[in-house]
C-alpha cells in the first residue's frame, strides 16, 4: 500500500536495530482516514474467504481491526491482555511474549465471542516474531473456529514471523513489508524486487 509506505517514510522513526515507531498515526495518535483505507485494502484482499469475525489483540490492533470489520460488516473481538494468571472456565487463553515489552502476557477471549461457527481474519498492527498471531491462532484452535487469513499493517520481513506463517500455509497479506532498516532508514520489500 503506497500511501502507507509514504507515511512510514515521512513519520516513522527507527529505534535501535529492529523497532519502528509510528505513534503519530497507528500506536498512539490514530489517523482514522488512513485506517479506513487500510480496512478497505484488507476487505478487498479477503472478501471471498467467508469471514464472519475479525480478531485482534489490544490495543494497537483495534483501530485497523474495527475499520476492517466495518467493511466486512462483521463483529470485531480483541483479546485482552491479563496481568493475572488466574484463569476462569469462561475464557480461552494463551501466552504471548511481547516483542516490544520483553515480557510474557496471557491474552484471553471470552468464550461467548468465539465458536466453531466462526471463520476468522486476524488483524494486527505489526508482525515481528509472530508471537501475537501464534497466541491468537491457539485460541482459534481451542474454540474450534477456522483461521481463514492474517492481515498485518506493518510486517518486518527480516524477523521470524513471516516465515512461521508461510510454513503454516495460512494466507497472509501485509500492507507494508519492511525488508531491512539501513542506517536508520526503512527499506521496503518491493523496492528491490
Ligand atoms: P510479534 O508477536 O510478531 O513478535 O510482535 C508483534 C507485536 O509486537 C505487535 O502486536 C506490536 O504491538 C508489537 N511490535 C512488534 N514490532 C514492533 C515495532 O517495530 N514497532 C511497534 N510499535 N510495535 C511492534
Amino acid at each position: 500500500m503506497k500511501e502507507l509506505e509514504e507515511r512510514i517514510r515521512k513519520d516513522g522513526r527507527v529505534l535501535g536495530k529492529d523497532v519502528l515507531k509510528v505513534d503519530s498515526f497507528l500506536n498512539h495518535q490514530v489517523d482514522p482516514m488512513l485506517m479506513e483505507r487500510m480496512g478497505e485494502e484488507f476487505y478487498n484482499h479477503f472478501k471471498d474467504a467467508g469471514i464472519n469475525k475479525i480478531l485482534t489483540v489490544e490495543s494497537s490492533g483495534i483501530a485497523p481491526a474495527v475499520m476492517t470489520g466495518l467493511k466486512f460488516q462483521v463483529p470485531v473481538v480483541f483479546a485482552r491482555k491479563h496481568k493475572s494468571v488466574t484463569l476462569t472456565d469462561d475464557l480461552y487463553t494463551s501466552e504471548v511474549y511481547s516483542f516490544t515489552k520483553k515480557t510474557s502476557n496471557h491474552i484471553s477471549i471470552d468464550k461467548r465471542f468465539l465458536s466453531k461457527d466462526d471463520t476468522v481474519l486476524i488483524i494486527d498492527d505489526f508482525l515481528a516474531n509472530g508471537q501475537a498471531v501464534n497466541g491468537l491462532d491457539t485460541i482459534i484452535e481451542d474454540a474450534g473456529a477456522t483461521l481463514a487469513g492474517i492481515g498485518i499493517v506493518i510486517e518486518k520481513s527480516f524477523q521470524k514471523g513471516r516465515q512461521l506463517i508461510d510454513k503454516s500455509g495460512t494466507p497472509i497479506y501485509s500492507l507494508a513489508r519492511i525488508k531491512a532498516f539501513e542506517n536508520g532508514q526503512v527499506v521496503f520489500q518491493d523496492e528491490e524486487e
